[in-house]
């Protein structure tokens, strides 16, 4: 798996600066990284839920099964 885009974990802006903000250990895979953008870090806890933002990221994404026309 390639390096993921580096997204605000704040403000979702893809960020040429990324700052680290935690690394996330996955029992099945490869951790991954929780990246800032310079602006949001210092408004960010230091320690938030990433996989609070996983789900709502998933709800926001709509289903793409249910779109077979071609
Ligand atoms: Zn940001």
């Amino acid at each position: 798996m390639p390096d993921p885009v580096r997204m605000c974990l704040r403000c979702h802006r893809i960020t040429d600066t990324p700052v680290l903000i935690q690394e996330i250990h996955s029992a099945s895979g490869p951790g991954w990284n929780v990246y800032a953008c310079p602006d949001c870090a210092p408004h960010l806890p230091p320690a938030p839920d990433p996989l609070e933002e996983l789900e709502a990221a998933r709800r926001h994404r709509p289903a793409k099964e249910e779109r077979r026309m071609p």
